[in-house]
């Protein structure tokens, strides 16, 4: 029995991707010195160029999930006047306590989870407290939504404040002009949309901050952006670096650019979501959605039926077994949400015959709960 994961966090990557282990098996490469240079010299180029910011930005691999690179931003990028975060979900909550973990200056700009941010009353919190930076989570993942960037980064440019975007869960999965929407630092890992494993992440830097930043110390020794920048770019890192997951990034890479790049990657989203919010609707499933707040690709957030328990759904869902070998995994919604809404996400190699499968298997285990 295949199970099909409807979750953001691990699913089924491409061959390609998985090819990595077995050839690297035979001859792992060491961590250090010629054999490293133009693998990290290749990975930041293809990034840089897919991201179209080969003359403003500079990219820095860390080994660690898509936290890590939230840690290594806040750590590295906010200066002694602070941050303000938007925090609409439970990414920006996060990123928001890692700031006062670290003792950083924290204006916690909170909202209900997924409501729109108001551009006014960021202003207005801006001219008070005169933070340095802001920071705000892209692809809320939490509640599906996706926050208004380029409106903040306008506003962000205007007062001459650094932009910081968590996008986990966008990059290379939704449209992002770091030029345009003035991002500064953009947080992003290689699992989510890039479909390689959850253990490296990167920070996407403006090259004027990293200059600044790479002549001060990192608060956080181990992710400190400036020093590692200063190695890769003369093709080394500080530390071991995972090389087995460098050379599964690049396969990722690689397979995302041969597949059509970003037009293409959200082509094959949508058809996903096409066969499966027509589906939510057609069983009566109600998004949750919030005013001028758009949806993400990678999935939905949908509130639970009456007389429908999560945990129920979920373990019908993983029981499923209507001959086809496949059965599915949901997931949960996080903190306050949880209980009224669940989500299903549409990542990873799956065929549109598997969410049709799915819908189907949705319709008889909702059936069935009812009663
Ligand atoms: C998944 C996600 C994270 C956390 O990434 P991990 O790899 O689980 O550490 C952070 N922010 C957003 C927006 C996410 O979707």
């Amino acid at each position: 029995m295949k199970r099909v994961s409807l979750t953001p966090a691990v699913f089924h990557l491409p061959e390609r991707v998985n090819k990595i282990s077995e050839t690297y098996g035979k001859q792992p490469i060491v961590p250090r010195g010629p054999a490293l240079k133009p693998i990290l010299d290749r990975l930041r180029k293809k990034v840089s160029d897919q991201l179209d910011v080969s003359d403003t930005h500079e990219t820095v691999v860390f080994t660690a999930a898509g936290s890590g690179a939230i840690a290594a931003a806040v750590g590295s990028c906010i200066d002694e006047r602070g941050i303000l975060i938007i925090a609409n979900d439970v990414y920006g909550h996060r990123q928001a306590d890692f700031c006062e973990q670290l003792g950083i200056r924290t204006i916690r700009y909170t909202l209900n989870p997924g409501v729109k941010p108001d551009i006014s009353e960021i202003e207005a919190l801006l001219r008070e407290h005169q933070p340095g930076t802001v920071g705000m989570v892209h692809g809320c993942t939490s509640v599906g939504l996706l926050n208004p960037v380029k409106e903040i980064g306008e506003l962000t440019q205007k007062l001459n404040i650094r932009l910081m975007v968590d996008a986990i869960a966008s990059v290379f999965v939704e449209e992002i002009e770091l030029n345009n929407w003035h991002i500064d630092t953009l947080i992003c890992s290689t699992n989510k949309g890039l479909h390689s494993n959850p253990d490296l992440c990167f920070c996407v830097v403006e090259k004027g901050l990293l200059e600044e930043i790479s002549n001060r110390q990192g608060r956080i020794p181990y992710l400190d952006i400036g020093k590692t920048w200063l190695a890769q770019k003369s093709g080394g890192h500080p530390y071991t670096i995972n090389i087995r997951a460098l050379l599964e990034f690049e396969a990722a890479l690689d397979d995302f650019i041969e597949r059509g790049g970003l037009s293409a990657r959200i082509g094959m989203y949508q058809d996903r979501l096409k066969i499966l919010r027509d589906g939510y609707q057609r069983l009566g499933l109600k998004a949750f959605l919030k005013e001028g707040m758009a949806q993400q690709n990678i999935g939905t957030a949908l509130f639970l039926p009456e007389g429908v328990n999560y945990d129920d759904l979920a373990t019908a869902l993983a029981q499923w077994d209507d001959g086809s070998e496949e059965c599915f995994e949901i997931y949960s919604a996080q903190g306050e949400l949880s209980g009224v809404v669940f989500r299903i996400f549409n990542m990873g190699e799956y065929s549109l015959k598997t969410y049709e499968r799915f819908i189907s298997a949705l319709e008889s285990c909702l059936k069935q709960l009812q009663a």
